[in-house]
């Protein structure tokens, strides 16, 4: 009954365009890349934004941290307490200029976690309609009572805000920084502004917008001017711009170490390699003393892209950071163009519900710092003409 179950479903994935398959790729560089079958890439569709995984400083801090074994041996409460880890967070506080920062084995556990420790059955959470898949399960483990409204709009918010005013239960604001399928940057000021209105407690999660938003590069805060004191918690990735696996959370001393006490996916996973943490050890440095090229060269290249799809009147959602939607509407449309882009060298994956609303599938392209401007125009106009055979 079971595989029945589990058949059908199969076979209504493939119907609709919405199955799924893993692919098995090898690197050559931080853009460049091949697939099994030897068919080669230029890749737009990774989170890499600094290109940093092949930068010669964090391939050879990774070499020297193989002292230290290839595992970390048991959660960071243990033996997994690795000293570089320490410092690592203690780097991490000082770019986002907070007093404390805290590893977890990924993003994703970063959020469970986050919720998971600091949320009670008794509080609200309120949640973006377009936050990532982390916090939206993050949410579900905390028992607590959900209320999600409409997409970065402040007056949503404050609507709903307002209907539980005169309760004394702890509220909560979570949103993404940067929106990892549309790319825009959510209304900081405004919302900083309600969070003391109502005197919530506000979660931003940044695994975006590092390496990405800012002068410094240190996220949405960065970018908007705002000083990190008024942002309760900061969640950010070590597996994006800073080019390992992991994720951390920022904020003030005193609830990062009642997590350390209370966060589940904290105390019970076993910690991140000595690899990984060498990595985004070297990969952080490299952000704070040479961030400005990089980050002036990952600003060209999305302006180069996104103006050239606009000028061809691709359906791009405008804004400013290098995650760039091309939207197609229906996810059998996207999964042609990846098709099709494939063919033509291009890795330009299509996003499809569940990740996205039904009828808003995509070709989500990323644009990263190390990517050649000539190649990049050469690859738009492609991305072009297929979407020019395929949809217009
Ligand atoms: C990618 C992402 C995560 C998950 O981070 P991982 O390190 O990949 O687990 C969490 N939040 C947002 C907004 C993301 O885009």
């Amino acid at each position: 009954m079971l595989k029945d179950r589990i058949e059908a479903e199969l076979d209504r994935l493939q119907e609709q365009n919405l199955e799924r398959k893993v692919k098995e790729l090898v690197f050559h560089d931080s853009c460049h890349g091949e697939d099994r079958d030897g068919q080669e890439y230029l890749i737009l569709s990774s989170n890499n934004y600094l290109g940093l995984t092949y930068a010669p400083e964090v391939l050879e801090a990774v070499k020297n941290s193989l002292s230290q074994g290839t595992g970390s041996t048991g959660s960071r409460l243990v033996t997994g307490g690795l000293r570089e880890a320490a410092e690592l967070e203690r780097k991490l506080a000082r770019f986002k200029y907070c007093e404390d920062a805290m590893l977890f084995n990924t993003g994703y556990m970063t959020n469970l976690g986050v919720l998971y420790g600091l949320v009670d059955a008794g509080d609200i959470i309120f949640s973006d309609e377009l936050n990532h898949a982390s916090i939206i399960d993050g949410c579900r483990i905390s028992k607590a009572k959900v209320v999600v409204y409409k997409h970065n709009d402040m007056r949503d918010l404050r609507d709903k805000l307002e209907l539980y005013k005169s309760t004394d239960q702890q509220k909560f604001i979570v949103t993404d920084g940067v929106f990892s399928m549309d790319g825009d940057i959510v209304n900081l000021p405004e919302l900083v502004h309600i969070k003391k209105q109502y005197d919530a407690f506000i979660i931003v999660d940044d695994a975006h917008s590092v390496g990405v938003l800012g002068a410094d590069g240190a996220g949405t805060a960065s970018h908007y001017g705002i000083n990190s004191s008024e942002i309760d918690l900061q969640v950010g990735t070590l597996s994006k711009a800073l080019a390992s696996s992991g994720g951390y959370v920022a904020g003030n001393k005193i609830i990062l170490d009642y997590l350390r006490n209370k966060s589940r996916p904290f105390i019970f996973s076993t910690f991140i390699s000595p690899m990984d943490v060498a990595a985004a050890n070297a990969a952080l440095d490299l952000l704070v003393d040479q961030g400005a090229g990089m980050l002036a060269r990952l600003r060209s290249n999305t302006l180069l892209v996104r103006t050239k799809l606009l000028e061809a009147g691709l359906p791009v959602i405008a804004g400013n950071t290098p995650i760039v939607p091309i939207m197609v509407g229906e996810a059998k449309v996207a999964v042609a163009m990846d098709q099709a882009l494939r063919e033509k060298k291009i890795l330009l994956s299509a996003i499809r519900p569940p990740t996205v609303p039904q009828g808003e599938s995509r070709l989500r392209l990323t644009v990263m710092a190390t990517h050649e401007p000539e190649e990049l125009r050469q690859a738009v106009d492609v991305i072009i003409q297929v979407w020019q055979s395929l949809v217009r």
